[in-house]
């Protein structure tokens, strides 16, 4: 039985869930560190479900195409422990941090091994890590990327350029792990890769897709292939968990119950194990930094379609 048999039913659901957290965009502020991402239009708001079969179901501006920022850290790491294993668990941790994404404290404390491949610091060395192992990484990054979306995907290339040449806290924070031998590449390169993989554009529908490996053990539904082992799937899930969701992920764990990951672009990445990906889109962001209506969006849905792994 296809776990969105019923699509054509939840578009109501789902219109039903948009128009109750609607009023949630005015109270959440649109991310401005970045100027070259205020082209986002604080009004749009969409849900996107796609199943491990295929069956897909989408509401709102799920076909609005956006830097995905933050979300692209779990297709790296995917990319990463496929290419590694277990191995990067010696340069990157797996606790939730308790601190800001781009948090340079922890990092003096402990090192230069971040907390987590969730945050900057520890998707830089995912990045640094990719360089070692891929060819051309940006290349095989957006291939996967591409792959799992089951589209071209395009570069948002003012994003790129102008994260490239400023991420000042990002360029810090991979000196400080590089005076501690944990980057093995230039700052510049492991950067550009990082802002790289933080400028594809996608849409709501493409995300929900793009998460279904992480739904279906590591295999991509659409074409059979592999991603990741089964075990490695378990443990992004795990690890999405736990740290997905910035500094709120206890409360995403508890309102939501889901692997989730959000970016600053304000989407969210959701994974219901064994049934589907799920992705949602609303730009202002609430003082945690994760989509206002957003989150309470993926709590409603949680809650009516029953979809939490507790
Ligand atoms: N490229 C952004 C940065 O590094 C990503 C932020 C995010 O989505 O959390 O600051």
């Amino acid at each position: 039985v296809s776990p969105l048999s019923d699509a054509a039913d939840l578009e109501p659901l789902l219109e039903g869930i948009m128009d109750e957290v609607a009023p949630l965009k005015q109270e959440g502020e649109v991310n401005d560190y970045i100027p070259a991402m205020d082209h986002l239009d604080e009004e749009n708001l969409a849900i996107a479900l796609s199943d491990v079969n295929g069956n897909e179901v989408a509401v709102g501006d799920a076909d609005v195409e956006f830097a995905i920022q933050s979300v692209s850290k779990v297709f790296a790491l995917a990319l990463a422990l496929e290419k590694v294993g277990p191995d990067l668990w010696e340069r990157v941790n797996r606790e939730p941090s308790g601190d800001p994404f781009n948090s340079l404290v922890q990092l003096e404390h402990e090192e230069g091994i971040p907390r987590n491949p969730m945050i900057n610091a520890g998707s830089l060395v995912v990045a640094d890590v990719l360089l070692e192992t891929c060819g051309d990484a940006q290349v095989e990054l957006l291939d996967l990327m591409q792959r799992l979306a089951g589209d071209d995907l395009a570069i948002d290339d003012q994003v790129y350029t102008e994260e490239r040449r400023g991420g000042d806290r990002n360029r810090a924070m991979a000196h400080l792990m590089g005076s501690f031998g944990n980057l093995t590449h230039e700052v510049d390169e492991v950067l550009d890769l990082y802002v790289h993989h933080c400028a594809v554009r996608m849409t709501t529908r493409q995300l929900a897709r793009a998460a279904r490996f992480l739904a279906n053990d590591g295999v991509d539904p659409t074409s059979g292939d592999v991603i990741v082992s089964e075990p490695l799937a378990r443990r992004i899930n795990a690890i999405m968990l736990t740290c997905g969701t910035y500094d709120a992920a206890g409360e995403f764990a508890f309102s939501v119950g889901l692997p989730c990951k959000s970016g600053v672009s304000g989407s969210i990445l959701a994974v219901v194990p064994d049934r589907m990906g799920a992705a949602v889109f609303s730009p202002p962001l609430d003082d945690s930094g994760n989509s206002n209506a957003g989150r309470e969006a993926l709590h409603l849905l949680s809650e009516r379609l029953d979809l939490s792994i507790f």
